[in-house]
């Protein structure tokens, strides 16, 4: 019987059980996670925070779905070497025994800036569920909560905060929200709906020192200007898991390296979603995991039978009463690109298409999800839009 050991929990390593499981019912997997849940998705934590799940919701998969699925799984159990000779794992030097193929999918973590003081009691990151009980019960205490980072995550948490009755301020240290997914337009609406919604923000405000005796007291910019606040949550991005991986002496560059099967420099050892790169390709995104945990599923069920495409970037701000989505290319630098803009500030308005060829290779929807869906069909699909510039943003 073929035996596939998996390192993580999140949603590439599921997407690939799943993926396994369609093709395959007799191969044994084994599961093994540093965390002390079953799988729950990551976005179900912004949910927990603003107090639209409880606890037991956020976690998807119990064990009766490992059950269901026949996969022995090992919850608290982090993996700390990957034998890359005999297809072997390790925890704390008990070994689990050899493997015919193994899944590398142990995600990232939250990237944290010089900030002097960051270690300081009540600075926090979001990234697991226990993150998310540690700062669902810091809001309850707090009087002004600072989220440091203006991104995805910076926003969604501190709309999650407000929702629970919080006193949220973002400060980033650029001039743009979600700087990665809109341009200075959009943004600009964004940053007018949030104020309304009772968000402050303040752009250009670059944290680097957190102050306070033992517990936090508020921030400094590196203008000196001071923040009071007394929990903090840095949401700066984040960094690819490849300690294990380097420890192991698999190739690793800013992320694990993997070639077009996902498979990584040892043969049988393959990697999927936020922990790998391909050609230099990488996102921190689910559809990003979804889409390279397949291939290697059905690599490690059939080796050498299926190949990576490229995958289109798109994000969705959850934000109850925004709408907001981004795919593709955004801000285009080369005169090849067009951008169609339609922008109504006062109604939290803002549609942008980019076209190249005729066709729309990327969009920013802002304030009508049925105009988001338009687009993304538009870009994935890859439609000629020659006759349709003038009603882009029009919905049948
Ligand atoms: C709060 C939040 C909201 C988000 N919202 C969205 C969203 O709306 N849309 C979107 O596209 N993306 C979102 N993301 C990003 C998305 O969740 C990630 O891209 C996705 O989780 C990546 O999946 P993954 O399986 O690669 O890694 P992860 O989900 O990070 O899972 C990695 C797993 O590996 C385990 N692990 C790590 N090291 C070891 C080890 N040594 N041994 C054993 N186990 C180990 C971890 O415990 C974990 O179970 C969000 C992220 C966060 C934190």
């Amino acid at each position: 019987m073929t035996r596939v050991g998996i390192v993580g929990n999140g949603v590439a390593a599921t997407t690939a059980i799943r993926e396994i499981r369609k093709s395959d019912e007799s191969f044994d997997i084994e599961i093994f996670t540093d965390e002390r849940w079953g799988y729950y998705p990551r976005p179900n934590l912004i949910d927990y925070i603003a107090g639209r799940r409880t606890g037991e919701d956020v976690v998807q998969f119990g064990y009766d779905w490992y059950l269901k699925n026949d996969v022995k799984v090992n919850l608290a159990s982090p993996i700390t070497k990957i034998g890359t000779k005999d297809l072997s794992l390790e925890t704390f030097g008990n070994s689990h025994g050899k493997f015919d193929r193994i899944l590398v999918a142990v995600g990232s973590h939250p990237f944290v800036p010089p900030i002097q003081g960051a270690e300081k009691k009540g600075v926090h990151v979001l990234r697991t569920l226990d993150d998310a009980i540690d700062i669902r019960e810091a809001v309850k205490g707090a009087g002004r909560e600072i989220v440091v980072g203006g991104g995805i995550l910076g926003v969604e948490l501190a709309a999650a905060m407000k929702q629970v009755g919080g006193d949220p301020i973002i400060v980033t240290n650029v001039d743009t929200l979600l700087p990665l997914q809109l341009d200075a337009g959009a943004s600009s609406v964004l940053l007018h709906r949030l104020e309304e919604m009772g968000i402050t923000v303040l752009l250009n405000f670059t944290c680097n020192q957190v102050i306070g005796d033992v517990s936090v007291a508020g921030v400094v910019s590196s203008k000196g200007d001071t923040i009071e606040g007394d929990l903090i949550v840095v949401a700066t991005g984040v960094r690819s898991n490849t300690y294990l991986a380097r420890q192991s002496g698999l190739a690793v560059s800013k992320a694990i390296a993997v070639d077009n099967h996902m498979e990584t420099s040892a043969k049988g050892i393959y990697a999927a979603g936020d922990c790998m790169e391909c050609d230099g390709e990488w996102y921190g995104i689910i559809p990003w995991a979804v889409s390279t945990s397949r291939i290697a599923a059905r690599n490690i069920v059939e080796p050498g039978s299926a190949n990576f495409a490229r995958v289109t970037p798109q994000n969705t701000l959850q934000v109850v009463g925004i709408d907001l989505t981004s795919i593709g290319i955004v801000r285009p630098e080369t005169p090849e690109f067009e951008s169609v803009v339609q922008i109504d500030r006062e109604q939290g308005r803002y549609f942008k298409a980019v076209i190249k060829n005729d066709k729309l290779v990327g969009g920013i929807a802002m304030g009508d999800r049925k105009v988001s869906m338009k687009l993304r069909r538009l870009v994935t699909e890859e439609v000629d839009v020659s006759d349709q510039r003038q009603t882009l943003f029009e919905i049948e």
